[in-house]
């Protein structure tokens, strides 16, 4: 590299970003493996970023201006993978930090692809059901030349779900002529969709949350839990934890807080929350504080809501000595670093919450080949991948007496320096 680039995207990292955070994390890493400069340069920047300006007819008649993007991060190990959320805080930084994340996550559990990210900011709350399916329809043609079964696949993420990746698959397939499943994943069952899917992301969560409890002599039967964001991961967790034995104590939503020291009966709370689209109300529950909860007397925390849920303001307030999470880039440095200090064990996001796209992976071969596979079978499969993931990690934290957020990201930055380095600069 002879000359420092401009940042393409028209602005540094907003301090205290996940950008931000998600830099930070490269640069400390990137130095510690002594990855060649040239990869690093590479590596701190998206490879396409598609900014989308576009209108939704709402079902009043009158069109709403909205904003969607689409980012490559890395591409250098496999076709890019990638969420897409609807979210009112979503913009293009945020984006651009949760595509770099992909690329790690897909190194880390090592699946051939690289990483993706997309997103609307809208709040999909405030729309019908016809109105959702409009938009998604519109921002799937938005990045059609995107995306593709050998180019971009993309999956659920904050507010979206089966149904529009079926609604997405369907615009991609009308558009190419021909059905095409392994456009999309996270599809229903009926269009392609991977048994075991809907839950893997929990499942993957609890494999690893298991496995660290038990390298810390912690058993899981009659350990408590709070779980921060009640939604498909934090919801699912929160159902495993349980089968597990574990007490979960306290868990939140975007609108409010549950706790029962004596352990909430979260099969019931997940009926509540099915019809009431909350769980606030609950009524076999304590209302508290959303932030409350990270103070919450427990072994085993789980943020599993948006970015920066453990931050400097609540880390010194935890109480847990296993924090494991489930949402992308949970934790800020500064909570990260109180949490070290405390001597808690984290299992960092790119492995934590790995195991959707690692289903994600499995259905994309499923529907690629045309042969699927039963649910025992995808979670054996998933289990397999997360264990040996884990051990690596856990391997390399202790032989380079780094913590595991480190070290996962030493092995995952390693894995595609080295694709990068195999491939060499084009032309
Ligand atoms: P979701 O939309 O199903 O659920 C999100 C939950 O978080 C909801 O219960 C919402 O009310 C809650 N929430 C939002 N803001 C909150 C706040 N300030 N305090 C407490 N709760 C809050 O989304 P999801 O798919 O469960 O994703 C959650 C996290 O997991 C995100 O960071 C996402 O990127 C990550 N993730 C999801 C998957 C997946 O397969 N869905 C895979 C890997 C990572």
């Amino acid at each position: 590299m002879t000359q420092e680039p401009s940042e393409p995207w028209g602005m540094r990292a907003q301090p205290g970003s996940p950008l931000a955070t998600a830099l930070s994390v490269l640069e400390r890493v990137g130095e510690r493996i002594r990855a060649d400069r040239q990869w690093l340069e590479i590596m701190k920047r998206p490879k396409e970023s598609r900014i989308l300006c576009f209108p939704l007819r709402r079902d009043d008649g009158s069109l709403q201006m909205l904003h969607g993007y689409r980012v490559h991060h890395n591409l250098a190990r496999g076709p890019a993978k990638g969420g897409i959320r609807y979210h009112p805080a979503v913009d293009l930084q945020e984006i651009i930090a949760l595509a770099m994340w992909m690329t790690w996550k897909c190194a880390v559990v090592n699946i051939p692809f690289g990483g993706a990210k997309g997103g609307v900011c809208c709040e999909p709350k405030n729309m019908s059901v016809n109105e959702l399916e409009r938009l998604t329809r519109r921002f799937a043609m938005e990045i059609i030349t995107m995306i593709g079964p050998e180019k971009d696949i993309p999956a659920p993420d904050v507010n979206t779900d089966e149904r529009i990746m079926g609604w997405l698959m369907d615009t991609y397939s009308m558009t190419v002529g021909y059905s095409a499943p392994a456009v999309a994943t996270g599809k229903p069952l009926s269009v392609g969709g991977s048994a075991g899917r809907g839950q893997a992301t929990a499942r993957g969560c609890s494999i690893v949350a298991r496995e660290a409890a038990w390298r810390m002599g912690m058993p899981l039967d009659g350990a408590k839990a709070a779980v921060q964001g009640f939604g498909k991961v934090g919801g699912g967790v929160a159902q495993f934890l349980d089968q597990a034995g574990v007490s979960v104590v306290a868990v939140s939503d975007v609108n409010g807080a549950l706790y029962r020291a004596a352990g909430l009966p979260v099969e019931e709370l997940l009926a509540y929350k099915q019809e009431n689209g909350t769980v606030v109300g609950f009524p076999e529950a304590e209302a508290i504080e959303r932030e409350a909860l990270f103070g919450v007397q427990c072994d085993i925390l789980v943020p599993a809501a948006l970015e920066g849920g453990i931050h400097a303001g609540n880390a010194g307030d935890i109480s847990a000595r296993l924090v494991v999470e489930g949402a992308n880039l949970a934790t800020t440095p500064e909570g990260d670093a109180i949490l070290r200090e405390k001597g808690v064990t984290v299992v960092p996001d790119i492995l934590a919450n790995a195991g959707g796209v690692t289903v994600s992976y499995l259905e994309w071969v499923q529907g690629r080949q045309e042969y699927f596979w039963s649910e025992s079978h995808v979670v054996r499969e998933l289990e397999e991948v997360m264990l040996r993931a884990f051990e690596e990690v856990h391997y390399l934290a202790g032989t380079e007496k780094v913590d595991m957020r480190t070290a996962a990201h030493m092995l995952a930055v390693g894995r595609v320096a080295e694709a990068m380095r195999t491939r060499g600069v084009f032309p």
